[in-house]
């Protein structure tokens, strides 16, 4: 399903900004972890995995649509929409 709303880039090394963490892989030692968002099956998260050996060592929601902020998101919190 997800994958309608979200196409694969055609690109097929899409350049995603990858922030550089702090720390070491406690898989494999090496000081090449990276923080970026990812699509799963649950939604959007934002995970921190080393580069190397690709082992997680966080992962957290992040933004409903990823990439995409819709104007609802951005309304506050208990607003109900009533036709
Ligand atoms: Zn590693």
């Amino acid at each position: 399903m997800s994958n309608f709303l979200f196409p694969r880039p055609l690109d097929p090394t899409p350049r995603q900004a990858r922030e550089p963490v702090e720390g070491s892989c406690a898989e494999c030692g090496a000081e090449h972890l990276m923080r970026y968002p990812v699509l799963s099956e649950g939604g959007w998260y934002m995970v921190v995995k080393c580069q190397s050996c690709l082992a997680s060592h966080s992962r957290e929601k992040w933004t409903r649509l990823g990439f995409v902020s819709l104007l609802t998101d951005q309304l506050e919190d208990g607003v109900e929409m009533h036709a």
